[in-house]
């Protein structure tokens, strides 16, 4: 029998009257205790190829065990926002519905940024090859010294907010209970974000 490689998890066998017994050898079963969930990642790059970069980044996302891309918005060229004095950005966000849990698709997104793009976290909200935010785990609310979700800055950034509402124009903010499109219309910012 073979696995998949996302089986990393629990295994347990069953036995008897149905028993569960947790084993570190060959198993019968894997079990992923999480039930599938859209979630909502940005993407960003502003060194090197950025559109390559985006189009890599997306294929990796898509690579990942237990789940499926299943929209993509956008390219939009976009001003940097913070740290000004820097290049313009690529940004573009996408749907992956997955059964990885919160903190572990968490832990996978940042693999891609270090591993796949050399990402150095040199200035903080500096130039970068690659940026990769969880702005949404299904309708889910988590806050702990890892993770913050619904992304707790997403709600003010167009560079955001436009592609996300390519592709999710009517999901519901979990917190502010409004439509991405309501707060996409009621943003006041000057930031620069154009379709490429
Ligand atoms: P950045 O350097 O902007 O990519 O920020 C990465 C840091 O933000 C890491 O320490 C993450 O643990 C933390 N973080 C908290 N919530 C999120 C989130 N929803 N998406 C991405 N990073 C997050």
């Amino acid at each position: 029998m073979t696995f998949p490689p996302s089986c990393q998890g629990v295994f347990l066998v069953f036995s008897g009257a149905m028993q569960c017994t947790e084993v570190d050898a060959t198993p019968w079963l894997c079990f992923n205790p999480h039930v599938e969930k859209d979630t909502y990642i940005a993407l960003g790059s502003n060194l090197g190829d950025r559109e390559l970069n985006l189009l890599r980044a997306v294929a990796e996302i898509g690579k990942l065990p237990s789940g499926k891309v299943t929209a993509l918005s956008s390219f939009y060229e976009t001003s940097p926002v913070g740290v000004i004095d820097q290049p313009p950005f690529i940004n573009a966000v996408l749907r992956l519905t997955t059964g990885l849990a919160p903190h572990d698709l968490l832990n996978r997104l940042q693999y891609i940024e270090t591993a796949i793009f050399s990402r150095k976290r040199t200035i903080c909200r500096g130039a970068r090859t690659m940026d990769l935010d969880l702005l949404f785990y299904g309708d889910e609310v988590i806050s702990d010294e890892i993770l913050t979700v619904p992304h707790p800055r997403m709600a003010e950034r167009r560079f955001v907010l436009q592609p996300l509402s390519d592709i999710a124009p009517d999901l519901i903010h979990p917190v502010l209970g409004i439509s991405i499109a309501d707060i996409l219309e009621t943003l006041r910012s000057d930031e620069t974000v154009v379709k490429i």
